[in-house]
């Protein structure tokens, strides 16, 4: 097996259907999955040698695999990063690129406003380990600034974020988190590497849940982490080699496929999101529409730096009835919605519509919720490749109906 995709100048559409492709000997068009555990030596000494690393082969699937090799690649390439390493989810990834940087005794700093599970590690988890974690306001830069006054190890953070959409400054925060000695983790699923480029802008580390956008179909669980080759082979291969996040070679060819039309899905997605964040701001019944592609969010100028358009979520918040609180007018209009499915997943082809306070922000104290602008009538719209009008059309008979 010969793959050369890496040596050929070639542009990022061509990369994302070809990147990496790597033919058997049965000279397949398709990427070739690799459903096996195992791989056999022609002789003991082979296999000997294979275990000293004197010879570059397979050696067991937790360790690679062809089809996550492939995978891989074309990550890399689309990323523009030395190194790739494949994961069974998102949360592994950022669990692994996390926990194979900080020590015990180290500190972490990350914004508020994250994933649940990404908040759940950060704040819950590494502190059982012995790592101080202090968590800022990801769009106050003071509050990275005295926050990183001290050596820090590790800095983490989601731009935009879920499911405010807050924006944060990359930049200014990298060079802030280097001159604390940190390693700086950007979760950048919300811009997907199509809309944003975080290694570019200053981060040293990127990682992804490939069961969002990458995938975008709705299939399966996968994770990747991108950084230098000195990162992934040094730091983060030991660590991921023998815990076991390994992304099975079958979900690796679902995200290939998903790659080859990623950027064709995400412009698609990201231009009916614009049109319906447009429409909604217009909307009787809507009271707040946040989508960092409209001048009226407050990081707008910022994100339009960042990121080369608004993504395919939006938040609003929906008008309240004279009895009824902000809950029960979000479960209604939800319930009342036609088309779009409710769902808490995202970035998939389906619109998809979710209520945080009860669903993925759940586990954080109302207080908490509140400060961080996660209204009770708050609710998060992923949206998909559907014909925009009819979109629109659902969400205007579902206001009615409310
Ligand atoms: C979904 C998600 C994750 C976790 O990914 P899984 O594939 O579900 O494990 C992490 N960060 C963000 C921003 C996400 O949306």
């Amino acid at each position: 097996m010969a793959d050369d995709s890496a040596k050929k100048n070639w542009r990022p559409a061509t990369q994302l259907v070809r990147g990496g492709t790597n033919r058997s000997n049965f000279a397949e068009t398709n990427e070739g999955v690799f459903m096996t555990s195992g791989y056999i030596y022609e002789t003991a000494e082979q296999a000997q040698r294979a275990f000293k690393g004197e010879e570059e082969r397979f050696i067991y699937s937790r360790f690679s695999n062809p089809t996550v090799n492939m995978f891989q690649d074309r990550m890399k390439l689309l990323e523009g990063a030395e190194s790739c390493w494949a994961t069974a989810t998102g949360m592994a990834a950022v669990f692994a690129s996390l926990a194979a940087t900080v020590n015990s005794g180290d500190r972490l700093v990350a914004s508020k406003a994250l994933f649940g599970s990404c908040d759940y590690v950060c704040r819950e988890l590494l502190p059982t380990f012995g790592i101080e974690t202090t968590m800022v306001e990801g769009t106050v830069l003071d509050q990275w600034r005295d926050a990183l006054s001290q050596p820090t190890a590790a800095v983490f953070m989601e731009t935009p974020s879920n499911p405010q959409m807050d924006v944060i400054d990359l930049p200014a925060v990298a060079e802030l988190a280097h001159d604390a000695g940190a390693r700086v983790v950007v979760d950048n699923v919300f811009a997907t590497p199509i809309l944003q480029k975080p290694l570019q802008l200053g981060a040293d580390v990127v990682v992804y849940s490939a069961t969002k956008h990458i995938d975008g179909q709705g299939r399966c669980m996968g994770g990747a982490v991108l950084g230098t080759t000195e990162f992934c082979n040094d730091i983060l291969k030991p660590f991921v080699r023998h815990t076991g996040p390994a992304l099975s070679p079958f979900n690796a060819w679902v995200l290939l496929k998903g790659l080859e039309t990623l950027e064709l899905r995400i412009e698609a997605q990201s231009n009916n999101a614009l049109e319906l964040a447009t429409y909604l701001s217009g909307l009787e019944g809507v009271t707040k529409v946040i989508y960092p592609g409209l001048a009226s969010h407050p990081q707008h100028e910022l994100a339009m730096k960042q990121m080369a358009s608004g993504s395919n979520l939006i938040s609003f918040e929906l008008a309240c009835g004279d009895s009824e609180d902000g809950k029960e007018a979000a479960f209604r209009f939800q319930d009342a919605l036609e088309l779009i499915d409710i769902s808490n997943n995202l970035g998939d082809t389906k619109s998809l519509i979710t209520h945080p306070v009860t669903t993925t922000h759940q586990r954080i104290e109302p207080e908490e919720r509140a400060r961080m602008g996660i209204g009770e009538s708050l609710v998060r719209l992923s949206v998909g490749l559907e014909d925009v009008d009819d979109l629109k059309e659902d969400i205007a008979q579902a206001l009615k109906a409310v």
